[in-house]
């Protein structure tokens, strides 16, 4: 018997009826791209979701990473976290720059703070940490090291949608932010993403570069990109706000089943929720100590296949292995024991809105009986 598929996650998709309103007035309105109605409702209905004073929409979560170095005038080398979804570096590739990977805390899998300063060189010029997980990073002792050096501070957070440290926006910290609102994502519009900024003078800036950097009908200010997201989406991504919450709660219930099944399994460790932190639940990474555990983490991993259950091994492998960066004096494995470590004992657990009480049955069920 094949047993049903769980996947990974799956993508939370707006009432149907909803969206066919929307669809109805784009359709007889006939604006259909190009900062529409929609796209500026979505702008104003997220900076109040997220509490956040400006945001920018995007075609995707790669394009704003890509837009806020090249915004920021990013030269020469960026310090980044190998421990991530490769376009976050490869932002860095497109912008003519240098990645410099450091090592990650094995405590949340973010970058580790502690080893940025000896990372800097005179070439050095922003610093790019991901919120891995939608853990938050250190976000004040980055900001430190990134004034004394006069370094731009970028955050990759696309997995830290709606993530709050004591009632504010993790959004808010460093120069930018990036989400993605891909459909495997929390909050998804199939394809998008956005830049979150602190001011209307930098919204103004990005929104020109999204835009092939038109300023008007003539004026072009900067080689910009084609990144403006259209109507459809943007009323998908109204429609999605009204329901995210609930998924957000649903995805919170499978958190806690998890770690009340999985605490006391030898050699399979996980995050817990930080205090102060409001977290999105967008990921369930467990770790696997095989000989604590007695099986690998690949075993544990194939088993899972074998059963139809798709968990998958974010992240492995690091970016630092790929062939664009692996001859990277920074990528040496030496340089980065930690995200080495972190790679090869990861499995991110299914997890989303949908899991029945059944499904999380299997699932622990296999991990449990070795
Ligand atoms: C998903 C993701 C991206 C890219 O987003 P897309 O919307 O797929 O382009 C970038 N960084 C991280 C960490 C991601 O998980």
């Amino acid at each position: 018997m094949v047993e049903k598929q769980i996947t990974v996650t799956s993508p939370l998709l707006p009432d149907i009826e909803e969206l066919n309103k929307y669809l109805s007035d784009i359709w007889s309105g006939k604006w259909i791209t190009n900062n529409g109605k929609y796209h500026r409702q979505l702008e104003d209905a997220l900076c109040e979701y997220l509490k956040v004073p400006y945001i920018s929409l995007f075609t995707n979560g790669t394009l704003p990473l890509i837009t806020a170095l090249q915004a920021l005038h990013i030269t020469g080398e960026v310090i980044t976290t190998p421990y991530s979804f490769v376009a976050t570096t490869h932002a860095i590739w497109w912008n003519g720059a240098t990645p410099v990977f450091v090592d990650i805390d094995p405590a949340t899998g973010d970058m580790d703070p502690e080893r940025i300063e000896a990372a800097i060189t005179t070439r050095t010029t922003a610093i790019m940490p991901v919120h891995v997980y939608g853990k938050p990073c250190r976000t004040k002792e980055i900001q430190e090291i990134a004034d004394k050096y006069g370094l731009k501070v970028i955050y990759d957070a696309a997995h830290a949608f709606g993530v709050e440290v004591d009632g504010e926006s993790i959004l808010t910290s460093g120069d930018l932010s990036t989400l993605s609102f891909h459909a495997t994502k929390v909050f998804n519009t199939i394809e998008g993403g956005a830049l979150v900024m602190r001011d209307a003078e930098t919204k103004k800036r990005i929104d020109y570069l999204k835009n092939f950097g038109f300023a008007g009908e003539t004026v072009v200010v900067g080689p910009g990109i084609n990144s403006k997201m259209d109507e459809v989406r943007a009323a998908y991504g109204l429609c999605e706000l009204k329901i995210i919450d609930d998924a957000i709660e649903a995805r919170h219930q499978v958190a806690i089943k998890y770690r009340e099944a999985l605490r006391d399994v030898e050699g399979i460790t996980f995050f817990d929720d930080m205090p102060g932190v409001k977290h999105n639940y967008s990921y369930f990474p467990i770790f696997v100590d095989a000989e604590k555990y007695g099986r690998t983490r690949d075993e544990l991993y194939n088993e899972l296949r074998q059963h139809n259950i798709l968990g998958r091994r974010y992240f492995y492998p690091l970016i630092s292995t790929f062939s664009t960066y692996s001859g990277l004096p920074s990528a040496s494995p030496e340089n980065l024991p930690n995200a080495h470590r972190m790679a090869e004992s990861v499995i991110c657990l299914p997890m989303h809105h949908e899991l029945t009480e059944e499904d999380l049955n299997r699932i622990i069920g296999i991990i449990i009986n070795k």
